[in-house]
């Protein structure tokens, strides 16, 4: 240590020209006078200290360096090209609110993340364009923020895609129309390798598909849309797979959100409000801080993002970030208790996506947690039913919950089992598969389950 203190008083005295002795050390040196001796002790006091500082920040910036994490955040569509039209707004205005909100979160609270926007601006991009942009900044993430249409103006959610090839029509829909604005493009046909995205034959390649990154975008999915249901109070589609020509071409880990529909009114309303884009971002971003904190642990550089926590709703008595926002006057937001009108006449069960299991919230909500409540599910349905539907057959004041994608709605509500089991008989006749299930607090059950904790 000595010698590093002669070797610091060194490197300092030659740029300080008033201090000459600095390899002095002899005391009793005629060179030595007393104001040298000052600076001298001064020095050696605070040296260690100085030394152990310069070690620390050399040791943060070496850290700093090596967590260095790179985010590129993609609102779909822009410029010239609007995306999915609504009647008060348009998706590249809402893709792009969510994304800049998004990103200011992370810019604020990870000094250690590079945010990299593929548009800040109501501008057009390819989606070739968007994939380069992820790969030249040499991304460990890739979020792209859509919005979802469909003919039909009852359906309404929020979904996250990955990569894969698409299990479904719907999902394959969503990729079609997604990627159909390489149409935009005059020679998508050499620029695309022939990938034409309204022929369905285009959609083999992803089969075939290795995506390495598959595993972290399914859980960074997953966790997006949990946050979608708990932190935003959205309905949940569910995580699902479509080939996306631009998380296709993107090497890291990716999603493409698709937030909700543009064509259901109430989800349009509330996508155009000031909360539900903060709503929609906040859930985005805890995900990310998931995301985040996993990567670190795995890089072994967890130390410096522990503070980095996720934002917690107001209502669950916790810190928030910033204030619940007013909502706007006439711009009345959706909540859980303000469905889309033409459910007024059903009592709506949310549903709560966590591990798997449906968590439910009624507005009769089981008093006592541990007794079991019967209901008789009669259909399921892969969007929200009126509640004048056919499916019903004249049947009133039925219920739903949605797991798996799926609304399913039900009859009854007794924690009687022989009550219900009479409700049960009866719909028979006009339901013929309908059974029972039931609901111990959020958790839902099979009866026989159920009737076993009652025993
Ligand atoms: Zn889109």
């Amino acid at each position: 240590m000595n010698n590093l203190n002669n070797y610091l008083f060194t490197k300092y005295s030659k740029r300080d020209k008033s201090i000459t002795f600095a390899n002095n050390f002899c005391e009793n040196s005629p060179l030595n006078n007393g104001i040298t001796m000052n600076y001298k002790n001064i020095f050696f006091r605070f040296s260690g200290l100085l030394l152990a500082f310069f070690l620390l920040q050399l040791t943060y910036t070496v850290q700093a360096q090596k967590t260095n994490f790179t985010l590129v955040l993609d609102a779909g569509h822009g410029g010239h090209d609007p995306g999915a039209v609504g009647a008060i707004a348009r998706e590249k205005d809402l893709n792009l609110n969510v994304i800049l909100r998004l990103g200011a979160l992370v810019e604020k609270n990870f000094k250690d993340v590079k945010v990299v926007y593929t548009r800040k601006t109501d501008k057009y991009l390819t989606l070739q364009q968007r994939a380069d942009v992820v790969n030249s900044n040499h991304a460990d993430l890739f979020i792209s923020v859509h919005t979802n249409a469909a003919k039909s103006s009852a359906a309404y959610g929020a979904e996250t895609f990955t990569l894969g090839l698409a299990k479904s029509k719907a999902n394959l829909d969503v990729a079609m129309r997604e990627n159909s604005v390489i149409l935009l493009e005059d020679d998508y046909k050499a620029k695309y390798k022939g990938f034409d995205p309204n022929s369905v034959d285009s959609y083999i390649m992803f089969e075939f598909m290795q995506d390495k990154y598959i595993d972290k975008s399914i859980d960074l999915a997953s966790n997006i849309q949990k946050q979608f249901v708990n932190y935003a109070r959205r309905s949940d589609r569910g995580v699902r797979q479509a080939g996306f020509w631009v998380l296709h071409r993107s090497a890291c880990p990716s999603v493409l959100i698709e937030l909700g529909f543009i064509s259901n009114k109430a989800e349009e309303r509330y996508m155009a409000s000031e909360n539900g884009q903060k709503e929609l971002a906040t859930s985005i971003y805890n995900a990310f801080v998931r995301f985040k904190h996993d990567h670190d642990k795995k890089s072994g550089v967890a130390a410096f993002s522990t503070d980095n926590k996720e934002i917690l709703r107001s209502n669950d008595h916790a810190e928030t970030d910033e204030p619940e926002q007013k909502p706007v006057a006439d711009n009345k937001p959706v909540t859980d208790k303000s469905k889309p009108a033409e459910n007024d006449a059903q009592q709506v069960i949310d549903n709560a996506f966590a591990n798997n299991t449906t968590s439910i919230t009624s507005k009769n909500a089981q008093l006592n947690h541990d007794v079991p409540v019967f209901r008789v599910q009669i259909l399921a349905s892969g969007r929200k039913l009126n509640a004048d539907a056919a499916d019903f057959k004249g049947q009133k004041n039925t219920n739903y919950f949605v797991e798996n994608g799926l609304y399913k709605y039900t009859v009854g509500s007794e924690t009687d089992y022989n009550k219900i089991s009479n409700i049960h008989k009866e719909l028979r006749s006009r339901f013929p598969d309908c059974f029972i299930i039931a609901f111990v607090g959020d958790k839902k059950m099979s009866a026989k389950d159920a009737l076993k904790l009652i025993k």
